[in-house]
């Protein structure tokens, strides 16, 4: 008989690391603010007909400082890049990058100068979401996606350093 079965009613055996990835993926906090016309979609997905508020993330912080989530959303010009980077830097960790839109991932049809062409050259993305613009569907889905990650994410890693390091070994090898 499993240790489970042997307790009384009312017991629930887990690890830490998976209750407090469940409260994290419970508690996601977006930064407020749109890059383009993808933004409009975001703002329908918080809103009642959508309503993100049922997993916990109704609360669009104006500080990044009280934010976990960067939602991309719209192009990215090269004059916001740097201004973008900075509010990544100023989220605490841990803290993820949701892709939002063909011109947010990849640059998509703005294939020129003023644009930067996908904003993992600029952050860390997590997930990418397709679409001119996504649907308010798709970027719940994404989300939901997102949260099964973050359920399973081990405490204490820092991505960034960690892809760091991966490079340097790569580059001692
Ligand atoms: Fe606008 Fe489409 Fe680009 Fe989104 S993907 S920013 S909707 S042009």
């Amino acid at each position: 008989m499993g240790l489970e079965e042997r307790l009384p009613g009312g017991f629930l055996l887990t690890t830490v690391e998976r209750f407090a990835g469940w409260a994290r993926r419970g508690s996601l906090w977006p930064a407020t603010f749109g890059l383009a016309c993808c933004a409009i979609e975001m703002m329908a997905t918080g809103a009642g007909r959508y309503d993100l508020a049922r997993f916990g993330m109704e609360v669009f912080r104006a500080s990044p400082r009280q934010a976990d989530l960067m939602i991309v959303a719209g192009r990215v010009s090269q004059k916001m890049a740097p201004v973008l980077r900075q509010i990544y830097d100023q989220m605490p960790e841990p803290k993820w990058v949701l892709s939002m839109g063909v011109c947010a991932s990849s640059g998509g049809m703005f294939n020129n100068y003023a644009i930067v062409q996908g904003v993992d050259h600029v952050v860390p993305v997590d997930i990418y979401l397709p679409g001119c613009p996504p649907r308010p569907e798709m970027l719940l889905h994404a989300i939901l996606r997102l949260h099964e990650e973050i359920q399973n994410m081990p405490l204490g890693v820092n991505r960034e350093r960690a892809a760091r390091a991966a490079e340097e070994a790569a580059l001692k090898a």
